[in-house]
């Protein structure tokens, strides 16, 4: 399995659950680069359940209990239920960082091996053999199948399918961080507060014990270089925050001027791929369906695929081909569709005159009270139907 983020772990869990041994391989060392914060919906968290996670998970986050709109002045235009117990586990606000942790953790607790500082650079995809994956170290490991789950810039794609597209930068940084003790009332802190405004977009909600994670995202020409990804200093992106958002209503502005150091990711959009999987490679997650972080869906479809792939391997024993076709087959319309919903929302959050902001207010009014709580429906419903031909996984 190559990558340590969201579907690499998950992966190699589900695959041990279905008898598969695998080493996950990560570019980065240990303890190192996911930062910011996640919203984790229900049909992931109820992955999460099914590898017996999703205690731990609640236990390090902030139970989302309701979505909240706002005007940059602060009038509400929407507000509903992000789900509950309805659809099993509710949506978890969480640092990335607590999530990665609790998903390394399980990896060793079971076993499976995890080896930093092995930066995938070339995949040999040969049907009739075992795979090679070779290193930037110059090592090599062989396995009788690759899992490319090395994120939107998937190394494992651009080897196996050169011919792919590749994934298009948004135009837009995502940025978030963490303020320590920011004092909102305990109904705030279970709530996600969008605020859509005339300059773009600024989210915030509650994360681990009183403090709370806040993300927005600054417009930029071209992507980050990795020094500037690496740079967590304040200032600069504290004065371009306040300039943009700094007016909006409290408490947007104390959080902005409040905030620890700040991550920075550059947003990509892949487009469609004809294909996820060839020889003995398959992708997942993001590497396979990347999408703009609208869709607040993207770890919940990773952490889907790794239970649904492991599914598909089961059940066709050692018939990989098969597997990776009906794992292919089964997820793409699902994961089409919500990348789909996300581009259609991505307008949200553009900068736009102040009488486009009331416009599209007023859009955003009637769409969110008429369709906000049934248009999240068919996305948090949607189980992997793990049983199919098998025991189901024994954690809950
Ligand atoms: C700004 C922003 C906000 C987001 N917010 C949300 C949200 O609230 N909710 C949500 O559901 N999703 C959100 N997402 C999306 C979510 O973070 C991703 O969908 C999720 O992390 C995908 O998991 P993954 O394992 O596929 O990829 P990643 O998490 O990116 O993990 C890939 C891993 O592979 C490693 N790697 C990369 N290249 C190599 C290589 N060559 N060799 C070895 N290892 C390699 C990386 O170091 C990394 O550890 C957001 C994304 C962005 C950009």
């Amino acid at each position: 399995v190559i990558g340590a983020g969201v579907a690499g772990p998950a992966t190699a869990l589900f695959l041990k659950r279905v008898g598969i041994s695998a080493t996950v391989y990560e570019a980065r060392p240990p303890g190192d680069g996911a930062g910011g914060g996640v919203v984790v919906a229900p049909n992931g968290m109820n992955v999460l359940a099914a590898l017996g996670l999703a205690r731990k998970v609640k236990d390090r986050g902030s139970i989302v209990v309701e979505n909240r709109y706002f005007t940059e002045s602060g009038r509400r235009l929407a507000r509903y239920s992000n789900g509950g117990d309805r659809y099993g586990e509710p949506a978890v606000a969480l640092l990335r960082g607590d999530l990665h942790r609790i998903l390394i953790d399980e990896l060793q607790s079971q076993g499976i091996e995890v080896r930093y500082r092995k930066r995938l650079v070339h995949v040999e995809p040969r049907e009739t053999n075992k795979v090679v994956a070779s290193f930037a170290d110059g090592t090599t490991a062989r396995g009788d199948l690759l899992m490319g789950a090395d994120g939107v810039q998937s190394l494992t794609r651009a080897a196996v399918f050169p011919d792919a597209p590749a994934p298009k930068f948004a135009g837009l940084v995502g940025v978030g961080g963490l303020v320590p003790t920011a004092g909102l009332a305990k109904e705030d802190r279970n709530s996600v507060h969008f605020t859509f405004g005339a300059r773009g977009y600024f989210g915030f909600c509650g994360a681990r014990g009183g403090s709370v994670m806040w993300w927005s995202h600054v417009w930029r020409d071209k992507p980050l270089t990795q020094a500037e990804l690496a740079d967590r200093s304040l200032e600069g992106l504290q004065r371009e925050l306040r300039d943009a958002y700094g007016a909006y209503h409290a408490p947007i502005g104390e959080l902005i001027e409040n905030t620890g150091a700040p991550l920075r990711l550059n947003v990509f959009d892949l487009p469609s791929l004809p294909t996820w999987h060839r020889a003995r490679v398959v992708l997942v997650g993001d590497a396979a369906h990347a999408m703009t972080p609208t869709s607040g869906q993207a770890a919940a479809l990773a952490l889907e695929d790794a239970m649904d792939l492991a599914r598909c391997l089961r059940d066709t024993g050692t018939d990989h081909a098969r597997a990776f076709e009906i794992f292919q087959r089964g997820r793409r319309e699902r994961v089409e569709r919500i990348v789909a919903a996300g581009r259609r929302r991505d307008g949200e959050r553009l900068a736009i005159t102040p009488f486009q902001a009331r416009v599209r207010d007023l859009g955003l009014w009637v769409g969110l009270n008429l369709f906000g709580e049934r248009s999240q429906d068919w996305m948090y419903r949607y189980r992997v139907d793990w049983t199919s031909g098998g025991a189901p996984p024994g954690a809950g």
